[in-house]
């Protein structure tokens, strides 16, 4: 087959038979490719990926780090100094901005390709037939001719060929715009249909909402449909986010206002007969000592250690934004089975024929007995019945690996297989004399499933009609409502005692069991469609079983309780059993667990609701659309919200949430795929500990700006208070500038890397409407700019006045000023907190902080070169400091202890 003949046969996939397909693509639908062909194939075509587009060259990103206001300001400022012949001081000032931008593209650079990286481990899988095998494999190692099994939550992961389909519904609304799922179908097509009428394809990067299907994969990478449309797949990682985008609407203010009083200064400069020049570099050292210009990497990087500390901790970011939003959640909405529970489901209670019995034994190892709870009860035909349904009406398997019992699939369906072993029925030979020949599976919102099989009997016969079996299994409501009779211990059919089955449910959901009912009827027909067991059934038992809550969600529980963030259990199980993990949990408030059923939430009006979302602390039986309601319940009354979800019908709810939190193992693609957020380990104490760092990320950011904008306010306030005193200036633009770009950097980026502390989790959310620099910060910040100021000021008036000697004062000014900035840095980092701590008895152990001591350690160097080396001198202006004049400065920072010690009660770090 030449690659020419696949092209031109690409279009018309849909308008061959199934099976023509399937031969001319070389592969037998039910069997597969074998393992060897694939290789083969995959040599030939390649993975199934699309090639990603190429971003921003690195020149345009390079130059567009130069796209700032401030950086603007500079360039101009360095060509007017050009042109009135100040070479030298032209030359630093384009040598610092251009170490600034280099600094910046090699940060953000980072910052992306780690963000990029870790979206890229979140994989697509995919399930295939392959040497007759079903297997999952990752997505990209399709290849044309594999057979690939659909169902419901699948993201479609290449073009395919459908070859069977039942009640398979395909969104393509990536594809189409359509947002109606298509129903599928395995029928010719017309030739010249258009892509979304070819009912019988289903197409890459749609999504299965419900039923199943399998279809030969036609199309791969960059040759599918959506390949073709997109060509190239937008791989870029955006930075963007609502506090950077603050920041920048904050810097942009703030330039006008700068440029204005820059303004006035040259000005009135000017009227005390001041030389141009000299004013012109006033106003430039003004502009250039306002601005934050260090704040922008700060952002970025801090924000990217925010993620990949999520990441150690089992929570992958998909969007940026959330990391913010994690910061703020007031409250977590999570399922219950395997996120606050353990998911290792063991059947404990029996009820069949109307008698109770116990199950010994833990976990998946069949080892174990029934025992009646009333001595004398044998095992009885409706036990034995029940225990066969668990068994036959089922999707998992046990596997024995090194001697250790392992589940594959849903832990409910693997507790069901162990209680029929421990009564000695063994699933192949069940299997094999009861042929499964069709089946509805399991979903959240029917909280059914059934098998049909078919019993050998009357396939011999003389054309009487086959009897089919039918095997369901669900919840008891679901069950209950279809069966109108019951199976006795004896073997013969007897009218339903609901109320004697009820009271069974109650005791065992007290006791904190999840309850599946089951139930049988004989079909005459060989498929199996809901209509056909909407009613008749007959009711064979039930099975109780445990889930013990998970030890860490207790802790995480507890965590989120003192850090004021509500925990709220959303799940499709009773009532009963939800409340009694609660109470295990620990979600009480005031002593109690307030419960509410979906039906009930179903009968309320908004404001009904609203109420009872925020007391409530169980919702059980909840329909995933449900979830949506509930999202914008608590978003209406201000919180910030994160909800799990792994269905397809979650995905609304996830988009809705400020952090949709989607399972990476039991999770459907289509979750993932609408998730902010990724938990590896579906485990809910992975969401507490992203907010962990989410709270952290936003406190260094918090200190980053406490700790920088001090800085600038000292040094804009001696230039415009010199200025307008008409004195010497006592810090020159290029003064400014090695502090604000070179000095900072060293010192503020540490604060990024801070270690996370008790702290954060002890304080109630940040309201997400209060302003970034709110009172108390606007407080310490000017505060602290004063105590600069005083240092700037002071020391250059009295060295220059006692030495006359401007280089020797404006350096020693600059010098005090760091020696302060270090005892101040120390007061807001978690060294220096620890510090105090320590001395006050309050904790054993001064967490480690290595970033901190090594920004430190290299703003001490740089400020030794500064003043001590000619080169710097002569670049800078500045003069070399004797041994006794690097005391001077640092004696006169030690006050800022004091201060930092006020700021700190002002407003608290973190
Ligand atoms: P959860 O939120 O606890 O995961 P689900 O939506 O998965 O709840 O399940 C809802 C109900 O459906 C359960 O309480 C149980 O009665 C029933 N159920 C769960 N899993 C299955 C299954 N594999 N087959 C049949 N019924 C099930
Ligand atoms: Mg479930």
């Amino acid at each position: 087959m030449t690659r020419t003949l696949e092209k031109s046969q690409a279009q018309s996939w849909h308008a061959q038979p199934a099976d023509l397909v399937a031969r001319s693509l070389d592969v037998d639908p039910r069997l597969g490719l074998s393992a060897d062909e694939v290789a083969r194939r995959r040599e030939r075509y390649g993975p199934n990926e699309l090639k990603a587009a190429p971003g921003k060259s690195p020149l345009v990103r390079f130059l567009l780090q130069f796209h700032q206001p401030l950086l603007y300001i500079l360039l101009i400022a360095g060509t007017v100094k050009a042109f009135l012949g100040s070479w030298v001081n032209a030359w630093v000032i384009w040598g610092v901005t251009l170490i600034n931008a280099i600094i910046g593209y090699v940060q953000e650079a980072k910052a992306e390709s780690a963000i990029a990286a870790l979206a890229a481990t979140v994989q697509t899988e995919a399930t295939v037939v392959r040497d007759g095998q079903t297997v999952q494999v990752s997505s990209a190692e399709l290849v044309p001719g594999d057979v690939v099994k659909l169902v419901s939550g699948d993201k479609v992961p290449a073009d395919l060929r459908l070859v069977t389909a039942r009640n398979l519904q395909i969104s393509e609304s990536a594809l189409t715009g359509e947002s109606v799922a298509v129903e599928k179908c395995i029928d010719l097509m017309a030739e010249d249909a258009p892509l979304a009428d070819r009912r019988n394809m289903a197409y890459a990067g749609s999504f299965v909402t419900s039923g199943r299907g399998r279809g030969v994969v036609v199309a791969i990478a960059n040759d599918t449909e959506t390949g073709r449309i997109s060509q190239l797949m937008q791989r870029q990682t955006n930075l963007s986010t609502p506090l950077t985008r603050k920041f920048e609407k904050f810097s942009k203010t703030l330039l006008y206002f700068i440029l204005a009083v820059a303004a006035l200064t040259f000005v009135v400069g000017l009227g005390y007969g001041n030389p141009w020049p000299d004013m012109f570099e006033a106003a430039v050292a003004l502009a250039v000592s306002a601005i934050p210009e260090g704040l922008p990497a700060v952002v970025t990087i801090t924000l990217a250690i925010g993620v990949s500390r999520m990441a150690r901790r089992h929570a992958i970011i998909r969007k940026l934004p959330a990391v913010e939003a994690l910061g703020s959640a007031t409250v977590i909405c999570s399922d219950k089975t395997g996120t606050l529970t353990e998911n290792q489901m063991t059947v404990q209670e029996i009820y069949a024929g109307g008698a109770a019995f116990f199950v010994t034994g833990t976990g998946y190892s069949p080892v174990g007995a029934i025992q009646p709870v009333e001595s004398g009860q044998p095992m009885n035909p409706a036990l034995t019945e029940c225990l066969k349904a668990g068994l036959l009406c089922n999707e998992s398997y046990l596997e024995q690996d090194d001697g250790q019992w392992q589940m594959i699939g849903d832990p409910t369906e693997g507790a069901l297989i162990v209680s029929a072993q421990k009564a000695g029925f063994e699933m192949a030979t069940l299997k094999a004399e009861l042929p499964r020949i069709d089946f509805i599976p399991f979903e959240s919102e029917h909280q059914y499933m059934a098998t049909l099989h078919s019993t050998g009997e009357g396939d011999r016969g003389s054309g009487a009609k086959q009897y089919r079996l039918v095997y369901a299994k669900g919840s008891v409501e679901a069950i209950l409502s279809r069966c109108d009779r019951a199976l006795s211990a004896s073997g013969t059919l007897q009218p339903l005692d609901v109320a004697a089955i009820q009271r069974q449910v109650e005791s065992m959901t007290e006791a904190g069991m999840r309850v599946l009912a089951f139930a049988t009827t004989s079909l005459a027909q060989d498929t199996l469609d809901p209509p056909d067991i909407d009613t008749g059934l007959t009711f064979l038992g039930l099975q109780g079983m445990i889930d013990p809550p998970r030890q860490e969600a207790v802790r995480a529980v507890r965590a989120c309780q003192s850090a004021g963030i509500q925990v709220k259990m959303i799940t499709g199980d009773h009532i009963g059993t939800a409340t009694a993990i609660a109470r295990q949990i620990g979600l009480q408030r005031d002593g109690q667990v307030q419960a509410f059923t979906g039906q009930a939430l179903a009968e309320m009006d908004d404001r009904q609701l609203a109420n009872a979302v925020e007391d409530g602390s169980v919702f059980a039986r909840v329909a995933p659309e449900q979830k949506l309601r509930l999202v914008e319940a608590l978003q209406a009354k201000g919180n910030v919200v994160a909800m799990t979800g792994d269905g397809v019908n979650d995905a609304p709810a996830l988009r809705q949430a400020d952090i949709g939190t989607a399972m990476g193992r039991a999770g459907t693609e289509v979750a993932k795929e609408a998730a902010d957020m990724i938990l590896t380990d579906d485990n809910f104490a992975s969401i507490e500990a992203a907010v962990e760092e989410g709270r952290t990320v936003y406190r260094n950011l918090l200190k980053a700006i406490a700790f920088l904008l001090p800085v600038n306010g000292g040094e804009s306030m001696s230039i415009l208070i010199s200025v307008l005193l008409n004195r010497a200036l006592p810090i020159l633009s290029l003064q400014v500038l090695w502090m604000n770009m070179i000095n900072s950097i060293a010192m503020t980026v540490p604060l990024s890397f801070e270690p996370k502390s008790e702290r954060v989790m002890q304080r109630p959310p940040r309201n997400p409407r209060e302003p970034l620099l709110n009172r108390k910060l606007l407080m310490r910040v000017l505060l602290v700019s004063l105590f600069n100021w005083i240092v700037i000021f002071g020391v250059f008036e009295w060295i220059h006045q006692t030495m006359d000697n401007i280089a020797l004062a404006r350096t020693m000014a600059i010098q005090a000023l760091v020696a302060g900035r270090i005892f101040y840095l120390l007061s807001i980092s978690e060294l220096g907190l620890g510090l105090v701590d320590k001395l006050r008895g309050r904790v054993q152990q001064i967490p480690p902080a290595p970033a901190v001591l090594a920004g430190i350690a290299g703003a001490i160097a740089l400020q030794v070169l500064f003043s001590q080396w000619s080169v710097m001198n002569r670049l800078f202006a500045t003069a070399p400091l004797s041994p006794e004049q690097w005391g001077i400065c640092l004696l006169i920072g030690v006050p800022m202890i004091g201060v930092a010690a006020i700021a700190n009660r002002l407003h608290p770090p973190e």
